[in-house]
């Protein structure tokens, strides 16, 4: 591991502006939070940051209902706390479900919320410093193209990189149309879920949409998602401890025989959480049959790329939807 500065922030507008005095072109300083992903990576000698601003002791743990009936949840309020909160688990149960599907225990008791949607891909050749990979070292390559890809993207690729977010939360709240709220030098603002985080192109060292220096203080779950039928349906090569290579998050609501409103997301296929809005618009007004939940999957899917190891998970993905969105509608008569 490489020497670094470590500072501690009282408040998060410290916390911005301690970053900004210790960060110059080229050399950026990093916000600590859990730490579950940044000191693996310091570790590894793939994240060499010469200052950490530990943010641990900012007041930002809180989760409060908002006037309007939705939830804020404070950047460092931890996994498991978050996944244990009684509105959580009664209004946003897919949230929960998400969350307790994702890493051990012991982690989620130490991760933040800022922190899994900060956390970086498990791709192993941005783990390995001896391998190409643009992500890491921009320009150099990427050995995941002909290598050992199983656990690569399928959707939204770019000739630059395939790898994928690895959250299971985020998949959540890119269903439940969150919103994020950060604080940089430039002011306080809000981001959609689904513009938080970026697809490769031609720049896959730029995980999200953040500027620089710019904080997560909050995320807020609007009511509109509060009480859907939900489901969170992570498939993985071991029960427990795994990254998805293919996971449903999916909350839909039936009236007299017809699908009203449905959210879709899909985790482990795409370099950031995937929106399932083809598959959403075919749903929107259609019966819950097998035939519309086969539909809507399979265009999905369609753009689909797969790679020499991970082909499997086009059909995996298109089953798990189907499968899901049975089990959620049995009661209305869907799937049948
Ligand atoms: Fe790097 Fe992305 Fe290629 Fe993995 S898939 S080696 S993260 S460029």
């Amino acid at each position: 591991m490489n020497n670094f500065i470590y500072l501690r922030a009282a408040d998060a507008s410290s916390a911005v502006n301690l970053l900004a005095a210790n960060s110059s072109r080229g050399a950026a300083a990093r916000f600590l939070a859990g730490g579950t992903n940044l000191v693996d990576l310091m570790r590894e000698g793939v994240e060499t940051t010469h200052a950490l601003v530990d943010i641990t002791r900012a007041p930002l743990s809180e989760i409060q209902e908002l006037p309007d009936g939705g939830l804020r949840i404070g950047a460092l309020v931890r996994n498991s706390h978050l996944a244990a909160h009684r509105a959580v688990r009664e209004r946003y149960s897919l949230l929960s479900q998400a969350i307790l599907q994702g890493a051990s225990a012991q982690i989620r008791n130490v991760a933040t919320t800022g922190g899994n949607i900060m956390q970086r891909t498990r791709c192993y050749y941005f783990y390995d410093i001896a391998s190409r990979c643009n992500k890491r070292a921009a320009g150099s390559g990427c050995d995941a193209m002909q290598g050992f890809n199983r656990i690569h993207a399928i959707l939204g690729t770019s000739p630059q990189c395939i790898a994928t977010h690895p959250s299971d939360m985020c998949v959540a709240l890119a269903a439940l149309d969150a919103s994020v709220n950060v604080t940089g030098p430039l002011g306080e603002r809000s981001l959609p879920f689904s513009d938080v985080h970026r697809l490769p192109g031609d720049a896959p060292e730029i995980d999200t949409n953040l500027q620089p220096g710019e904080l997560i203080t909050s995320i807020d779950l609007p009511a509109s998602a509060a009480g859907l039928s939900s489901i969170y349906r992570k498939v993985r090569d071991r029960a427990s401890y795994a990254f998805a290579l293919v996971s449903v998050a999916a909350a839909l609501k039936v009236d007299n025989g017809i699908i009203q409103e449905v959210r879709l997301a899909l985790g482990g296929v795409a370099h950031k959480p995937w929106r399932a809005t083809i598959a959403e618009q075919l749903l929107r007004g259609a019966a819950p049959t097998s035939e519309s939940f086969a539909t809507a999957a399979e265009a999905e899917l369609a753009p689909a790329i797969p790679r020499r190891g991970n082909a499997f998970k086009i059909e995996l993905a298109k089953r798990t939807i189907a499968a899901v969105l049975s089990e959620l509608t049995a009661g209305e008569g869907g799937g049948q």
